[in-house]
């Protein structure tokens, strides 16, 4: 496949797909704030299946099915099987706690090849009090049991906060007991219910410590690991990297030599459950509505992806950085945190060098 579109568009590598906002859970860090009620302006089947149909014309993007709670919608077997039967990679981040042993089964069959479960402590003490329901850990135990039972691979994702920083290494070890595929780390962003946990985001040098602590942490096992929403990771991969002679190559570094930190409008989107297309799902921006416009068009178009691809829009020292096109910085941590999606990432302890020659 080649590297761009025709009309010199990146290639759409990867959607997120909110199919519904509905969800069982009411986790303290939920971007979408999302509850059990019913949303209105849902896609239909019909038009969940047109945009699944236009998918292609801009990739061959993997598909992350993803919520609120995914299996709340009662379409989600027959949409996985539409993209599946197209040969899109069809991926699912449910929470895990209401997945049984005959859902799961219809899933794998849909085409489901790994489901994605978030866990935020190592025990239901610490879990349960981040997800906002007692009871929540066991429940997703639960569900891990059910897909291992079934050979559906998972993974895990963690976010990162004060709370939770000193047990990371024991959540990594449950991971890797219950036969994790990956585990990956994300940043928190401080939007939707999140936006009260300000107090749970942790210091620019405590990320560079975390960070630095990933990288060295990922020698010492097998799975795979990877800091998601963590942008200048891959800044200190190059420089840790470098410093031990490394060449940042698929060979030592898999899959995190060829991507770039954010891919919010350059590989990667998010669509909403009423169809509107944004950067990622944490940054509320409209960059199009697949109801008045084509996907593909919109991919191709929308202004503000434009700008997410052009350095020279990019303000303070995320432009001009020397690490810009490996990482970009978080536009909804600066939209957040700066009000301005454009603004530098707040969250980056690091000068780049032309700054510093100019200081
Ligand atoms: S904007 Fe931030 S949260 Fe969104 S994809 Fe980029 S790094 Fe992740
Ligand atoms: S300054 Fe911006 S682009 Fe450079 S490493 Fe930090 S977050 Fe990334």
């Amino acid at each position: 496949m080649p590297q761009t579109l025709e009309d010199g568009s990146p290639l759409c590598r990867l959607v997120a797909w909110e199919l519904t906002r509905s969800c069982n859970l009411a986790c303290k860090h939920c971007r979408a704030e999302a509850h059990m009620e019913p949303y209105p302006g849902e896609l239909s089947t019909d038009e969940a299946k047109a945009l699944i149909d236009s998918f292609k014309q801009v990739g061959d993007p993997i598909i992350i099915f993803t919520g609120g709670e995914p299996l709340l919608r009662k379409d989600i077997f027959e949409l996985v099987k539409h993209a599946s039967d197209q040969g899109l990679r069809c991926v699912m981040a449910p929470n895990g706690t209401l997945l049984n042993p005959e859902n799961v089964a219809r899933l794998k069959a849909a085409g489901i090849q790994r489901c994605s479960i978030s866990i935020d402590g190592p025990d239901a003490a610490t879990h349960d009090v981040f997800r906002g329901v007692p009871g929540a850990f066991e429940a997703a135990m639960r569900g891990i049991q059910y897909l291992t039972d079934a050979g559906v691979e998972f993974q895990i994702n963690t976010t990162v906060t004060k709370d939770n920083l000193h047990q990371f290494k024991e959540i990594y070890t449950l991971a890797d007991s219950l036969g994790a595929k990956a585990w990956h780390i994300f940043l928190l962003v401080p939007t939707g219910r999140a936006a009260g946990m300000a107090d749970q985001v942790i210091a620019a040098t405590e990320y560079e410590q975390v960070l630095n602590w990933f990288y060295d942490f990922r020698k010492t096992t097998s799975m795979h690991l990877k800091a998601t929403c963590a942008p200048h990771y891959y800044r200190i991969m190059r420089q840790r990297a470098a410093a031990e002679g490394l060449p940042v190559d698929r060979e030592n570094f898999g899959m995190d030599a060829m991507t770039r930190g954010c891919l919010g409008g350059t590989g990667f989107c998010f669509v909403s459950h009423v169809g509107i297309v944004q950067p990622c799902g944490y940054l509320d921006l409209n960059c199009g509505d697949i109801k008045q416009k084509p996907f593909p068009e919109i991919w191709r178009t929308s202004p503000q992806f434009k700008q997410f691809r052009t350095p020279s829009d990019y303000e303070g020292k995320c432009g001009p950085c020397e690490f810009h096109r490996v990482c970009g910085g978080c536009r909804a941590r600066a939209y957040t945190m700066a009000g301005n999606y454009m603004a530098e990432e707040p969250l980056c302890s690091y000068t780049p060098k032309r700054l510093c020659k100019a200081l």
